[in-house]
């Protein structure tokens, strides 16, 4: 690499910390960051609002070429990394419900609704000067990407890390419950048949497990500065 990345892929488990780190690196280096996830969410609170059944494929995928609009959070004084509309409603914090958190994994699952997000972070992808974070983003939504990164955690601590966040934002949390969702989460989104989440060959592993963010985020400028000389 003899110039800076110009697509960065972080992919990896749910709370291995790839917004925190994708929106930290999008900041320093003044690109656009793109939470994925946020958009299979999106697909996922729709469907729960119209009483669709999330396995229901054909009748999920119906509602995945609703236009989703992500922002960059403006104004917003919560700790929110952008906001997310749909049909100029802010469903920013509904996209974080026990609910949508639930039923995700079973939204993502379906070839169509994956095939519909797919091509709209291809376009974005491909513009350049992207941090896109997700679970299939180095392998299939841009495997051309300049440089990709897989970022794990322990299942414990990502739970953990899940608990904080909403006792941050004032909910209560099991840590049990959170614990026993996260591994059957991992496990839907390892074994699906498209886009299954897993590192790309050429991926760059970091365990952040016992790590801040700005201790991953260092690491990765480092791997930067080393891709470059
Ligand atoms: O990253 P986050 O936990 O918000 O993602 C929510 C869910 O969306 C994941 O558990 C996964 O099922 C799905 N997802 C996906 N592919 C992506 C991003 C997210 O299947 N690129």
């Amino acid at each position: 690499m003899d110039s800076l990345p110009s697509t960065i892929a972080i992919d990896g488990p749910a709370a291995s910390g790839k917004s925190t780190i994708g929106k930290i690196l999008a900041e320093q280096l003044d690109y656009l960051y793109l939470d994925t996830g946020a958009m299979y969410r999106a697909v996922t609170l729709l469907a729960l609002e119209a009483g669709i059944d999330p396995d229901n494929g054909p009748a999920v995928a119906a509602l995945a070429a609703t236009p989703i609009e992500i922002h960059p959070p403006g104004n917003a004084y919560d700790s929110r990394q952008y906001t997310v509309f749909i049909h100029g409603r802010d469903i920013t914090w509904a996209l974080r419900s026990p609910a949508v958190d639930e039923h995700v994994s079973a939204v993502a699952a379906h070839p169509e609704v994956r095939r519909l997000l797919v091509e709209q972070q291809r376009r974005i992808g491909h513009r350049g000067r992207v941090v896109m974070v997700g679970r299939d983003i180095g392998t299939v939504v841009v495997p051309d990407a300049d440089l990709k990164i897989y970022l794990e955690a322990s299942v414990e601590e990502r739970a953990r890390r899940r608990c904080e966040e909403r006792q941050a934002r004032g909910e209560d949390c099991d840590y049990e419950e959170i614990l026993a969702d996260m591994r059957e989460r991992d496990r839907r989104d390892a074994n699906r048949a498209t886009g299954p989440m897993r590192p790309a060959g050429d991926a760059y592993r970091i365990d952040s497990t016992g790590l801040t963010p700005d201790e991953v985020v260092d690491r990765i400028l480092k791997l930067m500065a080393t891709e470059e000389a």
